[in-house]
């Protein structure tokens, strides 16, 4: 039962009455008063929303519509409100309504989420507004909690915000496996605009740099990429793997394309590219996917390399051994006829045989280690050995072939000399040193000194005589410096002198298959050593320093 403040109001027992038994249109129509008052107490009774009056003092049900009744099974009125809601002061709506009590002011479009809440027991979504009873600033007698049931609504709306958050799951998703592909893809839409692109494809953009600047600061700056026909020409537009896919509606693939990287490097890619359709399958667009093929061109290249190298440098020797041979047959068929053959003859055929096989059996051993390395199974049968012994060998072997060309050994600020010991394979670093030397001697055409000296590095600190870069050599090391006065090497060959089958450009005449600087840098890193070059340029000389790990 109502007290206090309310008491005025109908006595409960009546206002059940009324609901059950007096409809509000069968008031008298004559009495306008009661007319009005029916009408009052049908608009809240028949009230779409749930309607509740709560006395302000003491927060008790005094009145509750229809809808109420039906939203809550089990409201009833004289109840306290906080009764038939017990979770009501944790979600914080107990807190509202003394405010509203206690202030006057309304609060409006409260949501509440009471899923499992007591009555319900299933998804519930709560609207409601709390308004004073009373004139405004004044303290009220009584609050109207209106509540309206937005379940529906807000299951759709969580139907829909689920299935946007799994479309942008999807989509980040893709993009994330799209982002770490190897491949570059540039997606573009129908008119070329630029949609979305990878790591691998920013990577060859000309203004990469610009680009990753702009992402830092929070900024969108397009990446452009410069499209090059293999012969470096410009690739028009109609014929790029976008423009051709669209063109044709039809994924078109195998295109080889160079495109200019910002450092100018071009680099050559494979592309291929596919029409994007929408739904009702118009073409909105198209995705282009290439690929750096350096790799496998550089294989092709070497494969031609070697088969080039393998002919020529072949043939040449057996030809001689032919030669020799036909001279030979030549000369006994001038036996048959009483002319002597002379020794000396002889022996010039027998050496000319001898030096054309030599260099075709280091032809051959080079081409095998060449795949040897290739393959990963270069050996080294290692044991502690002396270096100045293996050195001292070399130079005397190469100073018999060098004829005119002075070879000196030196032996700088090394006090025990016959110390230097390492754990080396020594036929390996025999056949290093060996190609060394016999490079300085075969690139001095003219003659001129070769010096070879050899040191100790106690800490293995060592850096670049010209550039002073630093060399990376584990713990105490031998240097061992070949410096001739030859045609020296032009700056640009520097970078690619330990590739396979590269030979600079000043070698014309000079004999020779591009192998021997390759396999020896690999030889020199199976041990743990180093190997580069330096020269002041074309023309000046060049120095060859070869690092190796000692004991200990
Ligand atoms: P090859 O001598 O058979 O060409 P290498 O691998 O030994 O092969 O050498 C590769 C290239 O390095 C040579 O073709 C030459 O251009 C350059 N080169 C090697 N040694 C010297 C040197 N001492 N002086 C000048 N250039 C050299």
């Amino acid at each position: 039962m109502a007290t206090g403040p309310l008491s005025a109001w109908p006595p409960h027992e009546a206002r059940m009455a009324d609901r059950h038994a007096a409809r509000p249109a069968l008031l008298p129509w004559s009495d306008s008063q009661a007319r009005l008052a029916a009408l009052a107490s049908g608009i809240v009774e028949y009230a779409p929303q749930a309607m509740m009056a709560l006395d302000a003092s003491s927060l008790r049900i005094v009145l509750a519509n229809r809808a109420a009744h039906q939203l809550f099974p089990g409201v009833d009125d004289d109840q306290l409100i906080a009764d038939t809601f017990p979770w009501m002061a944790e979600r914080g709506l107990l807190a509202q309504l003394t405010i509203v009590a206690g202030t006057g002011e309304p609060m409006r479009g409260l949501e509440l989420e009471c899923e499992g809440l007591p009555p319900f027991t299933d998804a519930a979504y709560l609207r409601y507004d709390i308004v004073p009873l009373g004139e405004p600033g004044e303290v009220p007698l009584a609050i109207l909690l209106v509540v309206s049931d937005a379940t529906e609504e807000w299951l759709e709306r969580q139907r829909v915000e689920q299935s946007a958050f799994n479309a942008q799951l999807y989509a980040e998703r893709i993009e994330a496996v799209i982002e770490q592909l190897s491949e570059a893809v540039v997606i573009r839409d129908a008119d070329g605009t630029l949609v979305t692109y990878n790591r691998a494809a920013l990577a060859l953009a000309r203004n990469r740099r610009s680009v990753e600047r702009a992402r830092a600061r929070g900024a969108r700056l397009e990446p452009r990429w410069v499209w090059l026909q293999p012969d470096g020409t410009p690739a028009p537009e109609v014929e790029l793997p976008s423009f051709r896919a669209m063109l044709a509606a039809a994924p078109v693939s195998g295109f080889q394309f160079l495109v200019r990287k910002q450092n100018g490097r071009e680099i050559p890619v494979l592309a291929h590219a596919a029409p994007l359709r929408d739904e009702l399958g118009t073409i909105t667009g198209s995705v282009v996917a290439f690929q750096d093929i350096t790799a496998v061109k550089e294989v092709e290249r070497l494969k031609d390399e070697f088969i080039s190298v393998a002919s020529h440098e072949l043939r040449q020797p057996l030809t001689v051994i032919q030669g020799n041979a036909q001279m030979l047959k030549r000369h006994l068929k001038r036996v048959e006829h009483g002319v002597p053959l002379t020794a000396e003859t002889l022996h010039s055929i027998a050496e000319g045989v001898e030096t054309q096989t030599a260099r075709l059996n280091l032809l051959v051993s080079d081409l095998l280690d060449m795949s040897r390395i290739q393959a990963g199974q270069l050996r080294l049968e290692q044991t502690p050995a002396p270096l100045v012994e293996t050195v001292r060998r070399v130079v005397e072997a190469q100073r018999k072939a060098a004829g005119d060309h002075q070879v000196t050994l030196e032996a700088e600020t090394i006090p025990t000399i016959a110390e230097i010991v390492g754990n080396w394979d020594v036929r390996r670093v025999e056949q290093i040193l060996m190609n060394l030397l016999s490079n300085a001697v075969k690139y001095s055409p003219r003659g001129g000194a070769v010096r070879v000296r050899v040191n100790v590095l106690p800490h293995g600190h060592v850096r670049e005589q010209l550039h002073g870069r630093p060399r990376r050599v584990p713990g105490p090391a031998a240097l061992i410096a070949i410096t001739d006065e030859g045609i020296g090497i032009p700056e640009e060959a520097l970078r690619r002198l330990f590739e396979r089958f590269f030979r600079a450009r000043n070698t014309a005449g000079i004999q020779g298959t591009g192998l021997g600087l390759f396999i020896s840098r690999q030889l020199a890193w199976a041990h743990q050593g180093d190997l580069w070059a330096e020269s002041p340029g074309a023309g000046r000389g060049s120095t060859f320093y070869l690092v190796l790990p000692l004991l200990g």
